[in-house]
């Protein structure tokens, strides 16, 4: 079977699986009063069910994986899910995000089991903004274990770090600091409207190009695009080890790299972040037997999604925070 591709030519290689709502922190921009379960939603899909997800999404050419949530950590069965997730064929990339709160303890055996990339969600440096941002006062812990991943040889490494106004948006001196003997990359992501967060929005969303102004003066260059690349920008710079990312999903043309599909807890696909609808692939994951209807089921939405997402105008589709359909 041929790769899948859209209407617009974008291939998506690449997987977000969430494998949980749930969040153990309560970032302001996101979970701010915390993960309340909603009692009457269905049940995170179950081990059985996601390896049949992910032998469909092989077939169509998907090799990148990312577990997701909510905080996939959280699961109990985590490490079989990467373990399973390692195992099939196809898959060549497994990748986690994660909060980091259980890092320390559980590195090893995640990577024993077959993870080979981490993002690591760290706003900031600072303990006291760190603790702000997320309510919980963990980021020596966190570091730490980022750290631990950097000695293990884990092959890709890298810090997300949400832009907020007035929050964590003058850090970069602290940032250059941490970056210079580290070898890991660190991704600037824009504030991002959702559903539930639009007063938290207006008061600290800020557009990355300053941030990216200041990297230019001191030396910073911007990489070239690699052809399959997502939607980053990347600047290295020669007297550094870390890299640094620019995630701007409000600037012009951000979907035209878009090589994503996700799927959340309960096994919609979402072709879109921000889309106005869920396809359910729940029903087709119940048998071994149903993997040609699942791939032809996935194959007959993709022309469904649309060239770009409609955030400029506020329309932020199904999605009331990022832990509902896996950031
Ligand atoms: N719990 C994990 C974590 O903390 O990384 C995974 C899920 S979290 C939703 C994934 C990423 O989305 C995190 O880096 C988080 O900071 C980011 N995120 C959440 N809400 C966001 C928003 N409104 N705009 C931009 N990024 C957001």
């Amino acid at each position: 079977m041929s790769p899948l591709a859209d209407r617009y030519g974008r291939r998506f290689p690449y997987l977000r699986l969430s494998v949980i709502p749930a969040c153990n922190f309560r970032c302001t921009y996101c979970l701010p009063h915390g993960y309340h379960p909603d009692p009457k939603a269905a049940q995170p899909l179950s081990l059985p069910e996601i390896t049949r997800l992910l032998r469909g999404f092989t077939v169509l050419g998907m090799h990148k994986l990312r577990i997701t949530g909510g905080e996939p950590s959280v699961r109990h069965d985590l490490a079989d899910i990467l373990r399973t997730a390692a195992a099939v064929p196809g898959i060549t990339r497994l990748a986690m995000t994660t909060n980091g709160t259980l890092l320390t303890r559980k590195l090893h055996e995640w990577m024993d089991v077959g993870l080979n990339a981490i993002n690591v969600s760290v706003d900031s440096l600072d303990r006291a903004v760190f603790a702000r941002i997320t309510g919980h006062d963990r980021l020596e812990d966190i570091l730490h274990g980022v750290d631990m991943a950097l000695a293990a040889g884990l092959p890709s490494v890298k810090l997300n770090a949400v832009l907020l106004r007035d929050v964590n948006d003058k850090q970069l001196p602290s940032w250059l600091d941490y970056l210079r003997e580290r070898r890991l990359g660190v991704r600037f992501i824009e504030l991002m409207q959702t559903g539930d967060n639009l007063p938290y929005f207006r008061d600290h969303h800020v557009r990355a190009e300053t941030l990216e102004t200041q990297l230019l003066e001191s030396g910073w260059q911007v990489l070239p695009r690699a052809a399959d690349a997502g939607p980053a920008r990347e600047y290295r710079h020669p007297d550094y080890a870390g890299r640094i990312g620019i995630i701007a999903p409000y600037s012009k043309d951000f979907c035209a790299g878009c090589n994503r599909l996700r799927v959340t807890a309960t096994g919609d696909l979402r072709l879109c972040l921000f889309g106005e609808f869920g396809i359910p692939l729940r029903p087709l994951l119940q048998a071994d037997e149903q993997l040609d209807d699942l791939v032809h089921a996935i194959g007959g939405q993709i022309g469904r999604k649309e060239q770009g997402h409609f955030l400029h105008e506020g329309r932020t589709g199904i999605t009331p925070h990022l832990a509902s359909t896996g950031g």
